[in-house]
C-alpha cells in the first residue's frame, strides 16, 4: 500500500495536499540512479566548470519563480511571506550562486617530502551522499545542503522533511529543466524511520549529512556506525545565550535579541532562548524587550497579509511540545511576564512569550524549546554569565553585546559556541563556517568549511626512477 503523508497549512491546521511517503525500496532506486550518474556524468567525468554552469542555471530558475517558492514554503511552514521571499529564498539563491563559484576551484595540494619524490593530495568527491533536513527552513536546508555536494561532484540521495516537501518537489522540476544529468539530484520524500533510516544505513552512500534534533543524530550517527562507517556531518539543536553587557547598545541589542529569539516563531536552531541581562540596564532591557513582544503579538496572523510579523508554529506536534514547556515553566514557578498563551482559535499560533524570574536548573532554561519564548536572566559579572550561559549540553551559537571590544572578544571566545555573534545575532553568511560545538553537531556548513566535508582526499606518493629501493631509510618511510 502507498503511504501517504498530509501536508498542513499551519495557519489554518487544514490538509492542503498529501505526498506519497516514500520506503527503503525506493532509497534503493534513488541510490542506484545516483551511482550510475556518479560513474556515467557527474563526479570525475563532469568538468568543475560545467557543474557550476549548471547551479547557475538551477540559481536562475529559482529566482525566476521566486514568487512561487516564497508562496510555497509560506504556506507549508507558515512563514510570513515577505520574510520566505527575501530570506529563505533569496538566501538559497544566493547559497547556490555561491557554490557554483567553487565548482572549478576544488583542488588538492602538492606536499614537499625529498627531492626523489612527488606527494600529492587528490581532492575527490564520496560519489553518492545522503542528505536529511528538518522543517524549519526546507530551501535554506536544500541549497546548504546540495550546492556544496554538487559543486564538488557528488551526487545526492535527499529527503526533505515529511511535513514541508512542497518547494523541494518542486525544485526537483527545475533540476530537470536545468539540465542536470538524470540521477544526479534525487529527491525521496517520506518518513524519517523508513525513508531517513534507510539513507543512513545504506551500503552504498558514502556521507551522509544531517540537519535535525539531537535526538535524531544519534540514531543517524548510531546507523552509520553498525553499517559502513559513512562520514556523517550533524547540525542539530541548540540553546543558545544572548549576553548583554551595562555598556552595549541598548537599542539596538535589544532589537537583535528580539530577531535571535523570535525570528521564525523561535523555530531555528540558533534561537537565543537564554538572554543575559546585565543587571544595571536589566530594568531598561526588559521594558523595552517587552514592546517589542507585544507589538508581534498583535501583528500575529495570516503569514500572507501585508502588516504580519508572526506567523503560526509548523505543526501540531510543535505547537503542543512549545505549549508544554511554557505549562513547565509556570509550574516550576517561573513568572509569565508576556504572552504565554496560544493566539487565536484556528492554526498553531503561539504568542510572542517572555518569561522571567527563572532559575538554571528548569527545562526552559536547559532544553530547547523551538518556540517564540524567552527566558530572561539578570547577571552581575562576566565570570558568572560565562559559568551560566556555558552550563547546557548544546554549543550552536552565542550573542555578545558590549561596546567594549576587548571584553566583547574575550567573552565570546570563552563560550562554548560553534558561531559567535558580536553586536548582532543569528546571522549566518553563505560564505562563513556554521556548526556546532559539544552536542550541537559535527563539522560545519557554509563557506570553504563545507567544500572540504564533501571531498575524501587520496594521497599518491610518485618516486622518480632514480630512487634506488635500498636507498630508503630502515623504515623505509622517506
Ligand atoms: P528531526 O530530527 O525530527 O527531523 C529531521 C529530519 O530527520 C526529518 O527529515 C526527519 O524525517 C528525519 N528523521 C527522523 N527520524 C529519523 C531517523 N531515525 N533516521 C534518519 N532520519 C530521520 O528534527 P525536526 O523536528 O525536523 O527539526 C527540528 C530540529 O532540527 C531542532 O532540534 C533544530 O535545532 C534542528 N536544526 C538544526 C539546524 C542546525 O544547523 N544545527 C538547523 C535547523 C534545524
Amino acid at each position: 500500500m502507498l503511504l501517504v503523508a498530509s501536508v498542513i497549512n499551519p495557519a489554518t491546521g487544514k490538509v492542503v495536499t498529501s505526498i506519497s511517503a516514500g520506503s527503503a525500496k525506493d532509497v534503493d532506486i534513488a541510490v542506484d540512479a545516483a551511482k550510475k550518474a556518479y560513474k556515467t556524468s557527474w563526479g570525475l567525468k563532469c568538468p568543475g566548470s560545467v557543474r557550476g554552469r549548471l547551479l547557475n542555471k538551477l540559481a536562475d530558475l529559482i529566482e525566476k519563480n521566486i514568487d512561487e517558492f516564497a508562496a510555497l514554503e509560506s504556506l507549508d511552514v507558515g512563514k510570513v511571506y515577505e520574510r520566505s521571499k527575501a530570506q529563505d529564498i533569496g538566501s538559497s539563491i544566493e547559497v547556490l550562486r555561491y557554490y557554483a563559484g567553487w565548482a572549478d576551484k576544488v583542488q588538492g595540494k602538492t606536499i614537499e617530502t625529498n627531492e626523489l619524490k612527488l606527494a600529492y593530495t587528490r581532492h575527490e568527491p564520496y560519489g553518492v551522499v545522503g542528505q536529511i533536513i528538518p522543517w524549519n527552513f526546507p530551501m535554506g536546508m536544500l541549497s546548504w545542503k546540495i550546492g556544496p555536494a554538487l559543486a564538488t561532484g557528488n551526487t545526492v540521495v535527499l529527503k526533505p522533511s515529511e511535513i514541508t516537501p512542497l518547494t523541494a518537489l518542486r525544485l526537483a522540476d527545475l533540476i530537470n529543466e536545468a539540465g542536470f544529468p538524470p540521477g544526479v539530484v534525487n529527491i525521496v520524500n517520506g518518513y524519517g524511520h523508513t525513508v531517513g533510516q534507510a539513507i543512513a544505513e545504506h551500503p552504498l552512500i558514502e556521507k551522509v549529512a544531517f540537519t535535525g534534533s539531537t535526538l535524531t543524530g544519534r540514531k543517524v550517527l548510531k546507523a552509520s556506525a553498525e553499517t559502513n562507517l559513512k562520514v556523517v556531518t550533524l547540525e542539530l539543536g541548540g540553546k543558545s545565550p544572548t549576553i548583554i553587557f551595562d555598556d552595549a547598545d541598548l537599542e539596538q541589542a535589544v532589537k537583535w535579541a528580539a530577531h535571535g529569539i523570535f525570528f521564525n516563531m523561535g523555530q531555528a536552531c540558533t534561537a537565543a532562548s537564554r538572554i543575559f541581562i546585565q543587571e544595571g540596564i536589566y530594568d531598561a532591557f526588559l521594558a523595552k524587550f517587552t514592546e517589542i513582544a507585544k507589538f508581534l503579538g498583535s501583528a500575529t496572523g495570516d503569514p500572507f497579509l501585508t502588516g504580519t510579523q508572526h506567523g503560526p508554529q509548523v505543526s501540531q506536534t510543535q505547537f503542543d511540545r512549545v505549549m508544554s514547556y511554557i505549562s513547565s515553566g509556570k509550574e516550576e514557578g517561573a513568572t509569565v511576564h508576556v504572552g504565554g498563551e496560544r493566539h487565536g482559535d484556528e492554526g498553531y499560533f503561539i504568542q510572542p512569550t517572555i518569561f522571567t524570574n527563572v532559575k538554571p536548573e528548569m527545562k526552559i532554561v536547559q532544553e530547547e524549546i523551538f518556540g517564540p519564548v524567552a527566558a530572561v536572566i539578570k547577571f552581575k559579572t562576566e565570570e558568572e554569565v560565562i559559568e551560566a550561559a556555558n552550563s547546557t549540553t548544546y554549543g550552536l551559537g552565542c550573542n555578545v553585546f558590549s561596546e567594549n571590544g576587548s571584553r566583547a572578544l574575550r567573552v565570546a571566545h570563552a563560550l562554548e559556541a560553534g558561531s559567535a555573534w558580536v553586536n548582532c545575532a543569528q546571522v549566518a553568511d553563505k560564505s562563513v563556517p556554521f556548526g556546532g560545538y559539544k552536542q550541537s553537531g559535527i563539522g560545519r556548513e557554509l563557506g570553504e568549511y563545507a567544500i572540504d566535508t564533501y571531498v575524501s582526499r587520496s594521497l599518491v606518493s610518485f618516486a622518480s626512477l632514480t630512487q634506488d629501493y635500498a636507498d630508503a631509510d630502515e623504515s623505509g618511510s622517506n
